[in-house]
């Protein structure tokens, strides 16, 4: 096409075959995932009436009622709750984590500092209004060690009685870091429970879901969030988030979301629901589509002499793709080039801005039919050194392959490669 030059053409054709068995691989847990979104509707009996949506209360709910029932089946928890009334992946976490904390309690993260948009939720940013800080609820964390492990020894001091909640943050997130397995996940629970038995593991799926066979919910973790505008919205579903695990725990988020005494019995889907059912049925696939897409995007990055995070062959639990770019020119020029290979919004320049709950200007490329869908291909890069560009989504292969290869051609225009 003439679209590229022959050059990134043949890169592209080079990285593929590169790539063929680890694509067969995605193939295998897409079917696994699928089969099991497939068997938790039938056990459930979804039909045709549960994509009604309520209105003013929204009691008695059916298909609310029933789709907290498939997610809490497909995530192996013994409770969900599913709303459009989270409004960001953030939202959804702030509130399972005000949900089950008390003041005089404290919050330890293991996984090093968290996603930056929690830092405020926490109280460590911004002016502490309404944070778990201001309730008087203490926090913690444990840094990483230098080979990107958690430190046992550091989390055996760190834990006291008043630790309530361990937080566990499953991807890599803005950290050159590697993201966190779901096996990884379950031997965390196994240890700090053996440190702790009565404490509340909390995990931070976003970006996670359907990337492997079984999610950490199946692995004894108590509590779990995550975003509709990611993995398990499949792309479909227009805003939310959820939240699963124990009952008891999902009950006081549920409690925190609306207001006690009225907890999950109350919340009008309006027309959400079928997108919320139908994201769900196809998430396993289009998770799939954008884990192909992270797979051959590391091939032909590395291919061009940049270093990937995860390397192509290295074992995936989340979509985000790292590149470390050579310094901000490279790293603009990528996320430009995603910007210009969408569908929607293809004509828009991105630029650095300082975003709400960001400590650098951030620079952006989402040409997203949901805003900020970030299942679909986007791009982001905190413009701080070491200039690292992140990569996620992507509801075809085909179209992230197309994304990466205007990445390089927008390069290539520059003289940068
Ligand atoms: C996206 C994300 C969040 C926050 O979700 P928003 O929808 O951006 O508020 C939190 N943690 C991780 C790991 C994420 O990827």
């Amino acid at each position: 096409m003439a679209t590229f030059s022959q050059d990134i053409l043949e890169l592209s054709v080079k990285a593929e075959k590169k790539v063929e068995e680890k694509i067969r691989e995605i193939d295998r847990i897409v079917d696994y995932n699928q089969w099991k979104v497939i068997e938790a509707f039938q056990r459930s009996k979804v039909s045709d009436f549960h994509f009604a949506g309520s209105t003013g209360y929204g009691y008695n709910d059916r298909g609310r009622e029933v789709l907290d029932e498939v997610y809490a089946d497909v995530f192996g928890a013994e409770s969900a709750l599913v709303r459009p009334h989270f409004a960001s992946g953030t939202h959804t976490i702030s509130t399972a984590l005000f949900g089950v904390l008390r003041p005089g309690d404290e919050l330890l993260y293991i996984t090093g500092r968290p996603y930056d948009t929690l830092h405020q939720v926490i109280g460590e940013e911004g002016d502490g209004a309404g944070s778990l800080k201001d309730f008087g609820i203490r926090y913690g964390e444990v840094d990483l060690l230098e080979d990107g492990k958690v430190d046992w020894e550091g989390v055996a001091k760190a834990i006291t009685p008043a630790t309530k909640v361990i937080g566990i943050q499953r991807s890599r997130g803005y950290d050159w870091r590697s993201s966190f397995t779901v096996e990884e996940i379950g031997l965390m629970v196994e240890k700090v429970k053996a440190i702790k038995p009565d404490v509340i593991v909390f995990v931070d799926n976003c970006y996670g879901e359907f990337s492997e066979e079984h999610e950490p919910t199946e692995f004894g973790v108590d509590l779990m969030a995550g975003s509709l505008i990611k993995n398990p919205g499949g792309g479909i579903a227009e805003t939310g988030g959820y939240i699963c695990g124990k009952e008891i725990y999902v009950d006081q988020a549920a409690n925190r979301l609306t207001a006690p005494g009225i907890g999950r019995e109350v919340g009008a889907m309006l027309g959400t629901t079928r997108g919320m059912y139908q994201g769900l049925f196809l998430a396993p696939n289009t998770v799939g589509q954008a884990l192909k897409g992270s797979v051959f995007a590391s091939a032909i990055f590395e291919e061009v002499g940049f270093v990937t995070k995860p390397a192509w062959n290295e074992k995936r639990t989340d979509l985000i793709q790292a590149i470390s770019f050579s310094g901000p020119e490279h790293l603009i020029a990528f996320v430009q080039g995603i910007q210009r290979a969408s569908a929607v919004d293809s004509h828009v320049v991105p630029e650095p801005w300082e975003m709400p709950g960001y400590e650098h200007p951030v620079i952006m490329a989402a040409g997203t039919f949901i805003q900020g869908g970030s299942l679909e291909l986007s791009a982001d890069a905190p413009i701080r050194e070491p200039y690292i560009g992140y990569m996620q989504g992507g509801l075809t292969y085909s179209h992230v392959k197309y994304g990466v290869l205007m990445a390089l051609q927008s390069m290539k225009e520059r003289n940068l490669l």
